[in-house]
Formats: structure tokens, C-alpha cells, sequence
């Protein structure tokens, strides 16, 4: 039953961490997609510890859980899980930045951590590293973005492609990590993203195959000097520019980060 599920939830991570009424529930689900979705509550751990209780509690009743990292997948339909009646389980309090290496240019981040607080965390530390941007905004994941494969304007623009490793909850509670990590080579596992044996990692993007816990994050250092330029076109202009954005890219590589062609209603003036 579905009120039990509900019931050992909260004695999981308390009555301010779930959600069940209807308003709250529409408002998560609301999206430009107009796909509405019914689900049966939205639960926020604050640790990992917790994910694998909920999980267990999701399991034992069959209760379809879809995640979240910090649920801002405007465009592509938001928070709103892809099937009915799932169980939306939200991710954003878990925002640790789990390692970082200065050396090697990665970071390990929990699912919560935003790219404000990457920006802030290496702005503390005096890093000369870029925050792997989107236009999606500050507030919008790091993890959650990389595991969408989203795109950015930083030279590490590929955001799954800059992922060297990461660690899931498999959808019978056991837990998932890398090849290398599994057999001990934890500081290899950061820095070589293809592993040893079949390359899985990629299996937790757009699936909803697993829980994805943490992830490493190659970072790209920041250069002396960066110069953003724009250019204002008219519709007739505009295969011109696709071709010559793929000049730049090939004639520029890794100097160039991202181009993007913006239309009227993504750049307001
Ligand atoms: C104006 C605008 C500009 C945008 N610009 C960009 C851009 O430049 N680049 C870009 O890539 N996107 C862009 N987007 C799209 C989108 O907003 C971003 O991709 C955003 O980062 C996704 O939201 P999120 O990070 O909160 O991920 P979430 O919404 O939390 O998750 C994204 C997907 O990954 C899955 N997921 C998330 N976390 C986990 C987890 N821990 N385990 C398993 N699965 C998980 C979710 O189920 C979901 O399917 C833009 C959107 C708008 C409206």
C-alpha cells in the first residue's frame, strides 16, 4: 500500500523532507513540455545513507522512484518524472564537494552541488579552474547536467565526456562503482574515464537505470585571459553562420569553447 510507503518514508527523513498534497505535487511537475505527471510524493534526503533507506522502502513496495539532482531540466520537462505515479526523489540537499584534486584538475561532487557552488569553492580555494557552465543557470547541477550528456561554453564543454567516474545505486539497492575503483585503484578510476572491461558509466545517462551518488568531474583550468564575442544576425545570415561556427570550431580547437546561436526568445533585447 501506498500510505505505508508513505508512512516508513517519513520516519526516514522526517515531516518537513516529504511532500504529498496535490499543489505541491502539481507545481513540481509542471512543465513546458505540458506533460503532466502524478506523483505520489517528493522526498529530499540530506545523505547518502538516507537514499539507500528510501530506496529499500521503494523496493519492498514497488514503488517506482524517479531522481533528481536539482530538478532543472527546463525544456525537457522539468522535475516531472517520465512515467506516472513514481515516487520523485529529489537530490538537491546532498551537496557535498566529496574530493578535489588540484593537480590533476578533478573534482568529486554529490548530486546537489550546483555550478554557483563549484564556482564558490574554487573562488575559496584559490583554484584556477572553470565551473563546466550551461545556460541553464547557477542554480542548475553539475551531475545532474553531465548526466542529461548536456553541453556548455567552458573548453570542457562535453559535460558527460569530461565524467571520469561515478558511483549508482542499482535499482535492487547494490551499489555501483567503477571498474578500477572496484578493484582498489581509486586514483586511477579519477583519471582514466574508459576503466578496464565494457565501458558502463554511460548506462546511467538519460536512463534512469540507477541512483547516481557521486560523479568526478575533470575540470578545465582557467586561461590568462578569456574573451567572449557576440554577433547579431538576421534569418538571412543564418546558414552562413552555421557554417562558419564550424570553421571556428575545427580551426580553433580547445582555444574555442562553446558557440551558441541564440534566437529571439532565448536572448531578450
Ligand atoms: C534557457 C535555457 C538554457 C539552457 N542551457 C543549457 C545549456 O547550455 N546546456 C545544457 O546542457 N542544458 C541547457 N538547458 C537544459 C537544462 O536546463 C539543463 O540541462 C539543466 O542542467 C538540467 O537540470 P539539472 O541540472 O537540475 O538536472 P536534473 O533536472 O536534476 O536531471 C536531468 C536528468 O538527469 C536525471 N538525473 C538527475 N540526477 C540524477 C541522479 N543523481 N541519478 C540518476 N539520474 C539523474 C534526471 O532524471 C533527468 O532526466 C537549458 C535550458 C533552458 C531553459
Amino acid at each position: 500500500m501506498i500510505s505505508n510507503a508513505i508512512e516508513e518514508l517519513h520516519a526516514i527523513v522526517g515531516s518537513d523532507r516529504i511532500e504529498a498534497g496535490p499543489a505541491i505535487l502539481n507545481r513540481l511537475t509542471r512543465n513546458t513540455l505540458n506533460s503532466p505527471r502524478k506523483i505520489v510524493a517528493h522526498v529530499q534526503p540530506i545523505n547518502q545513507d538516507e537514499v539507500r533507506s528510501i530506496l529499500t522502502v521503494a523496493i519492498r513496495h514497488r514503488l517506482p522512484v524517479y531522481t533528481i539532482s536539482t530538478g532543472k531540466n527546463w525544456g525537457y520537462g522539468g522535475s516531472a518524472p517520465v512515467q506516472q505515479n513514481c515516487l520523485l526523489l529529489d537530490l538537491s540537499r546532498l551537496k557535498s564537494i566529496v574530493h578535489f584534486n588540484r593537480d590533476l584538475g578533478y573534482v568529486t561532487v554529490e548530486p546537489g552541488v550546483t555550478q554557483q557552488d563549484l564556482y564558490e569553492f574554487l573562488e575559496k580555494n584559490e583554484a584556477a579552474f572553470m565551473v563546466p557552465t550551461t545556460g541553464a543557470g547557477p542554480s542548475a547541477s553539475l551531475l545532474g547536467n553531465a548526466l542529461e550528456r548536456g553541453y556548455g561554453i567552458t573548453s570542457n564543454e562535453d559535460h558527460f565526456g569530461a565524467v571520469l567516474g561515478l558511483k549508482a545505486l542499482l535499482p535492487d539497492g547494490s551499489l555501483y562503482q567503477s571498474t578500477l575503483k572496484e578493484l582498489g585503484g581509486y586514483q586511477s578510476d579519477s583519471v582514466f574515464k574508459w576503466k578496464i572491461g565494457p565501458y558502463l558509466d554511460g548506462l546511467f545517462t538519460q536512463s534512469n537505470l540507477g541512483i547516481v551518488l557521486e560523479a568526478t568531474i575533470a575540470l578545465a583550468r582557467r586561461p590568462e585571459d578569456i574573451t567572449q564575442f557576440i554577433a547579431f544576425l538576421n534569418d538571412s545570415q543564418l546558414e552562413q553562420a552555421v557554417r562558419c561556427t564550424a570553421r571556428i570550431r575545427q580551426t580553433f580547437p580547445g582555444i574555442v569553447g562553446g558557440i551558441n546561436i541564440m534566437n529571439r526568445r532565448r536572448l531578450y533585447r
